[in-house]
């Protein structure tokens, strides 16, 4: 492991533009392309939206936590919350399957993640919460630029 953080957030909506900027900032330093940052800031944002609306239904007084390991031209992220869970992981994961139509939602925050990143794995206990470990190779272009 080259770096590691752990930053642990109240669930509310504002600490999304938070965790995604601070998460941008500790990988930018891989040297990542601007898509791959894109991305991953973009995964960020849904994982962490995911945890305050629908783990802890919007309400203010929970945490959500991330942690985030730097490899040579890899990265790991781990974002977890303490909310109600998912009863169906598999169904929560396809394509526009929302539990929150009357919200506007679209359903595709798990897809969004999934096209994204290398590997997802969501684990939920009903009642216990849900932590979304995810990995993401980088393409490391920089050794062939210079
Ligand atoms: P969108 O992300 O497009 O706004 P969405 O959040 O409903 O809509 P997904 O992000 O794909 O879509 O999530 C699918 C469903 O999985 C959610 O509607 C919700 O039922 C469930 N879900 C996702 N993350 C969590 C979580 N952290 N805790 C509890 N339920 C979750
Ligand atoms: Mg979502």
């Amino acid at each position: 492991m080259k770096n590691e953080m752990y930053i642990e957030f109240s669930s509310v909506s504002e600490n999304e533009s938070f965790a995604r900027v601070t998460i941008g900032s500790f990988v930018a330093q891989l040297d990542p392309t601007m898509d791959e940052l894109t991305e991953i800031k973009t995964v960020v944002s849904e994982a962490v939206t995911n945890a305050i609306i629908h783990g802890y239904n919007n309400e203010p007084n929970h945490k959500v936590a991330i942690s985030c390991m730097l490899y040579e031209d890899e990265i790991e992220l781990i974002i977890r919350d303490e909310g109600i869970g998912i009863e169906n992981v598999d169904e929560a994961r396809e394509p526009l399957y929302t539990s929150k139509p009357e919200l506007e939602r679209s359903g595709m925050g798990f897809t969004i993640i999934e096209n994204f990143m290398d590997s997802v794995e969501v684990v939920s206990h009903t009642g216990k919460g849900t932590t979304v470990y995810m990995k993401k190779q980088l393409l490391k272009s920089k050794t062939v630029r210079n």
